[in-house]
């Protein structure tokens, strides 16, 4: 008989929540040890020096690895970190085909150190499928996605691109920061390796940084340990503890981070202000179709466009709820300008030809009552010049 599967909620509880076998702790001890004593000098136990394993990061890459459906878990200092060591997996001269709006971070890895060691990329729309074949070189080997990307919501089709990636010999990478595996599971869509910042939504408060690998290959999952320990950018013991605390109430965060992000949604689109929003949970958004076949849910985060630098400063000025700051995926509703955050690592060009324009702000819905947020932003949008709201629509709303 084959062994039953809990459902995600379950899941959480049943991986975050395991009560210590010596002591009955609920919660996982927190071993401040760098080294372990060791028994006999030919055969060392499971755990020899934390930077190799220790008990605290075992059990969030065993929660991670379980909620993705994955065989292994990898817990890093960053989110950079754990792409890093996605990256390392690859060797001088290889090639990746990467999504065109990736994190900015990511662009200025791949950009600007990868091809120092000889690893090359080209820049895709992933939906778009001549670009995509077109792209392929005989050093191909991983394609990079991040859906919903950062900020301008475009989604791309996880199956589609693993099928594509699997008939040219390369793995499909994907960042699922927005997501989380509770809406979004990369590896059951065809993906091999899963990333997360779980400096966001999966930590969930604002206090830490955190990186997750994932995979399901054996011989990937043995390449990343290996990077892991060799590059050593590991997650603290302390910082794990957060992140198994963060993750535990995961569900109910999201959920009604969710609700906030879909009416704010629905909200700002009405509003004469706003040129346009994106979130790929609105029925009207050009993503919606591919989102609802491939994920739960819109997820808690939109951008909106309020057409130009002048008006983000008014509003910004004006907001008294949300944090205005770099992030997202947090308890507070965090809106961030990508021109001159996340995305400043990219030239005017490059921020223009990724929908990064200088009106647009993104939003990571928080847990405040909506009302409450509606009324912070609809005061603070009364402060936006008539004469910029009363611009013709362009003909395709998007950022
Ligand atoms: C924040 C973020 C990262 C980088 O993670 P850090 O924890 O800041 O290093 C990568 N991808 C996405 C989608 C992110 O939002």
């Amino acid at each position: 008989m084959s062994e039953y599967k809990y459902n995600d909620a379950t899941k959480i509880i049943h991986d975050t929540v395991r009560p210590d076998p010596q002591t009955g702790a609920v919660n996982a001890p927190v071993y401040f040890s760098s080294t372990f004593a060791q028994k006999d000098p030919l055969e060392l136990g499971k755990y020899d020096y934390a930077r190799s394993g220790n008990p605290t990061r075992d059990q969030v890459e065993e929660s991670i690895a379980n909620l993705e459906g994955g065989s292994r878990g990898f817990a890093f200092a960053t989110g950079m970190a754990a792409i890093t060591a996605a990256f390392l997996t690859l060797h001088q001269g290889d090639h990746i085909i990467i999504t065109k709006d990736v994190y900015g971070g990511t662009f200025r890895l791949v950009t600007e150190l990868l091809p120092n060691y000889g690893i090359s990329h080209t820049f895709v729309d992933l939906n778009d499928e001549d670009a995509l074949e077109a792209a392929y070189q005989e050093n191909t080997k991983v394609v990079y996605a991040e859906t919903p990307s950062n900020p301008t919501l475009t989604v791309v089709d996880l199956e589609a691109t693993a099928k594509s990636a699997h008939a040219h010999g390369a793995l499909l990478f994907a960042d699922n920061t927005f997501m989380t595996p509770l809406y979004q599971k990369p590896l059951s869509l065809g993906a091999d390796l899963v990333i997360h910042s779980a400096t966001k939504f999966l930590s969930g408060h604002s206090d830490i940084l955190a990186g997750l690998v994932v995979t399901n290959d054996a011989a990937l999952g043995d390449a990343v340990y290996f990077i892991q320990n060799a590059m050593g950018a590991t997650l603290s013991v302390g910082d794990c503890w957060l992140l198994l605390r963060g993750l535990k109430t995961l569900k109910v965060r999201l959920q009604t981070e969710t609700e906030n992000a879909t009416k704010l949604a629905q909200w700002l689109q009405q509003q004469p202000a706003v040129k346009a929003v994106n979130y790929p949970g609105l029925e009207s958004d050009k993503n919606y179709a591919i989102q609802s076949k491939q994920a739960l849910s819109g997820g808690a985060v939109l951008s909106f466009d309020i057409a130009s630098e002048d008006n983000v400063r008014t509003l910004v000025q004006h907001l008294k709820l949300p944090i205005f700051s770099v992030s997202l995926g947090a308890v507070e509703t965090i809106l961030s300008y990508p021109c001159t955050m996340s995305h400043a690592e990219l030239s005017p060009d490059e921020q223009q030809a990724s929908g990064v324009t200088p009106g647009l702000l993104r939003l990571s819905a928080g847990l405040e009552d909506f009302e409450d947020l509606k009324q912070d932003f609809a005061q603070a949008l009364t402060y936006i010049p008539a004469s910029s709201t009363t611009q013709p629509k362009p003909a395709v709303a998007e950022g």
